[in-house]
C-alpha cells in the first residue's frame, strides 16, 4: 500500500484523512499540521505530543516528504547560494537564496525539468521528469531554512518548471504555506512566474490570491515570441494580454511582466516601441533581465547601451521599467540557468 503524502494536504484534507483513514479525532490533525509545517518535523519520533501508537500508526502509513541538500554553492559575488536538493525519488532540482536588504528572498522549482520548451532557458533542455508535490515545495523551503537557520521573508516560484503547468499542487503548496497554522507566509510575499498559460491565469484569477503574477513576454509580438517561446502557439499574446488584463480586474493587483534582453532578437527600439503600445495604460510592472548565458543556447545578452535605451524608451513612454540585479551568475544560479544535476 502507497503511504499517504501527509505534506502534501492543506488542513481539511489532512483532517479528513486523520478521521476517515485511521478513525483519529479531527483535531490530532491541527497537531500533525503544526509538526509539519510550523516545526517542520523530518520524522515522526519528533512529534512528542502525539500517542506513541498513533506515530507508530503514521510512521507505517503516512510519509513526510523528504528534500534533502547534495550540494551548496556559494556566490563570490553577491553571497547568493544555490542548492541542489534531493527528492525522496533520487530526482534533483536546485533553489537559489538571495540576500537583499529587506532579508532573504528563495527562489524555488516547481517541477523537474520543464516542457515549454523556451528557446533559451536551461531548465527545459532534458524535458519534463515529473512535476513536484506540494509537499516537495514545501520541503524546499523548509530544507533551506534548515541549512541556513535564517528566515526566508520572500519567495519566487521562478525556479525550474512551470509553475500552472503544475496547477493543482501549486495552489495546495500556496494554501499550506499561508495557512496560520502552517508556515503562516503571507502570499504579498510570494511571486510565481508563468511563460503564459492563459486558461490557468484565467483559473487563478477565480482564486483571488494576494501574490505576484510575473508574466514572461520577453517579446510583444507573435513572430518574435512564437520564435523563442513555444507557448505562444497555443497562446498568442492577444489571449495572453485579455488573461492578463482580466487577471488584474479581478484581484486589483498589478503584473510584472518580465522580459528578458536577448541580442539581435527583441532589443532594439522597434521592439521597445511595440512593447510600450502594447502595455499601454495597464497599471503594470516592466523587470528587464540581460539575458543570461547557457552554454548549449548560444543566446548573447544586450549590449548595455541597448539596455539603457530600452529601459529609456519605455520610461520615456510612461511604463514603470527597472533592469534586475544579476545575482549568483558566476555559481550559475541566475534566471534560466537552473538545471536539475550536477552538470553546471
Ligand atoms: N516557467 C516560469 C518560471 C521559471 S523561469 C516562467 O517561464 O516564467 C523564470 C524567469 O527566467 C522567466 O521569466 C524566464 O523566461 C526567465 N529566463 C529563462 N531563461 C533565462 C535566461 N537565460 N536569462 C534570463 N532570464 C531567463
Amino acid at each position: 500500500m502507497d503511504r499517504a503524502d501527509i505534506s502534501s494536504m492543506p488542513l481539511p484534507r489532512l483532517e479528513q484523512w486523520v478521521t476517515d483513514a485511521l478513525g483519529q479525532p479531527r483535531f490530532r490533525a491541527g497537531q500533525l499540521f503544526k509538526w509539519l509545517h510550523q516545526k517542520q518535523a523530518i520524522s515522526f519520533d519528533q512529534m512528542t505530543d502525539l500517542p506513541a501508537a498513533l506515530r507508530e500508526t503514521l510512521a507505517r502509513q503516512a510519509e513526510i516528504a523528504g528534500v534533502s541538500t547534495r550540494l551548496c554553492q556559494v556566490s563570490r559575488q553577491d553571497g547568493t547560494r544555490k542548492y541542489l536538493l534531493e527528492l525522496a525519488d533520487g530526482n534533483c532540482v536546485e533553489a537559489v537564496l538571495m540576500q537583499y536588504r529587506h532579508g532573504g528572498s528563495l527562489c524555488i522549482s516547481t517541477q523537474v525539468g520543464c516542457r515549454m520548451g523556451c528557446a533559451f532557458c536551461a531548465s527545459t533542455l532534458g524535458g519534463l521528469v515529473r512535476s513536484l508535490t506540494a509537499g516537495e515545495m514545501l520541503g524546499e523551503v523548509y530544507e533551506v531554512q534548515r541549512q541556513t537557520g535564517g528566515p526566508v521573508d520572500s519567495l519566487v516560484l521562478m525556479g525550474i518548471g512551470e509553475p500552472l503547468d503544475n496547477f493543482d499542487s501549486v495552489l495546495d503548496f500556496l494554501d499550506i504555506l499561508s495557512s496560520p497554522q502552517g508556515r503562516n507566509m503571507s502570499l504579498r510575499h510570494v511571486s510565481l512566474s508563468t511563460c503564459g498559460l492563459a486558461d490557468e491565469i484565467d483559473r487563478l484569477a477565480e482564486k483571488k490570491l494576494g501574490l505576484t503574477l510575473s508574466v514572461s513576454l520577453h517579446a510583444a509580438d507573435d513572430t518574435t515570441r512564437s520564435s523563442i517561446m513555444p507557448i505562444n502557439k497555443k497562446y498568442d499574446i492577444g489571449r495572453l494580454m485579455a488573461s492578463c488584463k482580466a487577471y488584474y480586474e479581478a484581484t486589483g493587483r498589478r503584473i510584472s511582466y518580465e522580459y528578458a534582453l536577448i541580442d539581435g532578437v527583441n532589443d532594439t527600439p522597434a521592439h521597445a516601441d511595440r512593447l510600450a503600445r502594447l502595455l499601454a495604460g495597464q497599471n503594470c510592472h516592466v523587470n528587464l533581465i540581460p539575458v543570461n548565458p547557457v552554454a548549449e543556447r548560444g543566446t548573447r545578452r544586450s549590449k548595455d547601451s541597448a539596455i539603457r535605451a530600452f529601459r529609456q524608451l519605455l520610461e520615456d513612454r510612461g511604463l514603470n521599467a527597472t533592469v534586475r540585479r544579476e545575482l549568483g551568475s558566476d555559481i550559475a544560479a541566475a534566471c534560466g540557468q537552473l538545471r536539475r544535476a550536477m552538470d553546471n
